[in-house]
């Protein structure tokens, strides 16, 4: 997303915006400590191993040091094998509670003055829901903003999440690179500064053949959106050949799939500045595409594959395009979705995503579709070996931060993939896709203490893992809440994940406050 605003911010110098930009001070965790001791908790590891517990896991300076099996589950804890805490330790007990590889999301946009979330909004939603790493695609705020932000995060001076700075292709640049030698020139100077890769929307094919091989020359990695203005001439093939690294959402592979056309069915009246129209289309694309199984669709994929290309699908983004009501009605909006991020996701001919003109039953069916093809590709994907993680890409379209990371869990459950599978794109493979995987994306010795806890099993149920929890009937036939996070625990320091909530909660109806807003649901009269 952020395509049209970047359009213009490429042009200019970014200036900080240090107004919507305070971060939380730290002192929302506890910790680090010299020994943290995690007992009695059952594991989730996140390389596709099955839970184990009970278990104790032991922490020393930010590095898992040990996991001893301390029972059986339903007997007593055998004793003899708990780790012993030393002085000045300190032990969770977390009996009857799951543990996993803190979550990567592998778009998360930090936010901005379009929507009005400043940084602590953001960060309190997605630590709240156990995301402790996040690849900022585009450094929305500017990469120097950005590259403070990371900074201040690995010291963990602030409550965030860690941070992957990939700049958008061409931000700062005096005027519009036009050239591969200005290509090359501008991802040398993004290295210099410290980027950890580019997004990119794509380009003219030699401009963005030169950015890809100089990028991955410097040992950087890379992100693309295949806008629909560039992806006649340049799709997802010819990005991963030239060493692009991950692709978000979907655009460009229907396009590498086609084998009728070489160019999208567009209406003749279509214009891309128009939402309405570009979305709408988009929803027919899939089908447009060869059929699953064919051999030309079976030939991309393996190549994708061979190339160790990762998809990052970001699935949840587009749901309002299927279920809008869905989107808009969800049930954390209320208490959560501070007052600018609504109005910003409300239909409008100017706001990116906020594309309702004229959305119905037709609109919905064809994204329906839409999904099962793209769900299909994504699915067998990962059957054959191919790296898929997960992204939200949240402040648009009706999409929380932290809340969407969840939903997407549950969209590559509904793609095919088993809960274990899902865990372990959300972990393994999104550390794999960033090259942090030699520190993060497993509970394995060694790593570092990134960890989710839960109360109640993710496996049966990702809703369990929403900040509202899981609906449940109790034995006294009352409606309770299951699960949400309890512990998210980064560089060894445990955040209490229902307090970060209760902070945002307070900040959304103090701003409510401040502003007499109410939620509302347009032209809806009082009967
Ligand atoms: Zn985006």
């Amino acid at each position: 997303m952020r395509l049209t605003a970047l359009c213009t911010m490429m042009m200019i110098t970014i200036t900080v915006q240090a107004q919507i930009k305070k971060a939380p001070e730290i002192r929302e965790g506890e910790g680090p400590f010299t020994q943290l001791i995690i007992r009695g908790v059952t594991l989730i590891n996140g390389t596709g191993a099955p839970p184990v517990g009970p278990v104790d896991i032991v922490v020393e300076n930010n590095r898992i040091k040990k996991i001893a099996i301390v029972g059986s589950p339903g007997a007593p804890v055998n004793t003899s094998n708990r780790p012993v805490l030393v002085q000045g330790g300190k032990e969770l007990n977390a009996e009857g509670m799951y543990l996993l590889p803190g979550f990567i999301d592998m778009h998360g946009h930090i936010g901005g003055k379009e929507q009005g979330t400043d940084a602590e909004y953001v960060f309190k939603l997605w630590m709240a829901h156990g995301i402790t790493t996040v690849r900022d695609p585009s450094a929305g705020n500017g990469l120097d903003w950005v590259l403070e932000a990371k900074k201040l995060s690995a010291a963990n001076r602030i409550t965030a999440p860690r941070i992957m700075a990939y700049t958008a292709f061409g931000q700062g640049a005096k005027e519009a690179i036009s050239t591969p030698e200005a290509a090359v020139a501008w991802v040398r100077n993004n290295s210099s500064k410290g980027a950890d890769g580019i997004k990119f929307f794509g380009a003219a094919p030699l401009i963005m053949k030169a950015a890809l091989e100089e990028n991955k020359k410097l040992g950087l990695r890379s992100a693309c959106h295949h806008a629909q203005m560039d992806v006649a001439r340049w799709n997802v093939l010819h990005s991963a050949r030239a060493g692009l690294t991950t692709m978000e959402h979907w655009y460009g592979l229907p396009e590498a799939l086609f084998n009728d056309k070489t160019i999208q069915d567009y209406p003749l009246d279509y214009n891309y500045g128009n939402e309405q129209n570009r979305f709408e289309e988009a929803g027919k694309l899939w089908k447009q595409a060869a059929k699953p199984f064919s051999d030309h669709w079976n030939n991309v994929m393996n190549e994708l594959i061979a190339l160790d290309f990762t998809i990052d699908p970001t699935f949840n983004i587009y749901e309002a395009n299927r279920d809008l009501m869905r989107a808009r009605t969800a049930e954390w909006h209320n208490d959560f979705t501070i007052p600018s991020l609504w109005k910003f996701y409300e239909p409008s001919r100017i706001s990116h995503g906020s594309y309702w003109h004229n959305w119905g039953t037709e609109q919905e069916i064809n994204w329906k579709e839409n999904y099962r093809l793209w769900m299909t590709f994504v699915n067998e994907y990962k059957n054959r070996g191919g790296r898929v993680t997960v992204g939200t890409d949240a402040g648009y379209i009706y999409q929380l931060y932290g809340f969407s990371y969840v939903r997407e869990l549950e969209l590559l459950r509904e793609a095919g993939f088993h809960p274990l599978e899902v865990i372990r794109s959300a972990t393994l493979y999104g550390a794999q896709a960033l090259g942090l995987d030699k520190d993060l994306g497993s509970v394995e010795v060694g790593k570092l203490a990134d960890f989710v806890v839960v109360d109640a099993n993710p496996l049966q149920n990702l809703q369990h893992l929403y900040g509202t929890g899981a609906i449940a009937l109790n034995e006294n036939n009352e409606v309770v809440r299951k699960g949400g996070v309890v512990y998210t625990i980064k560089d060894g320091i445990v955040y209490d994940a229902k307090k970060l909530l209760s902070d945002v909660q307070r900040m959304v109806a103090e701003e409510k406050k401040k502003t007499g807003f109410k939620i509302s649901q347009p032209g809806i009269k009082t009967f």
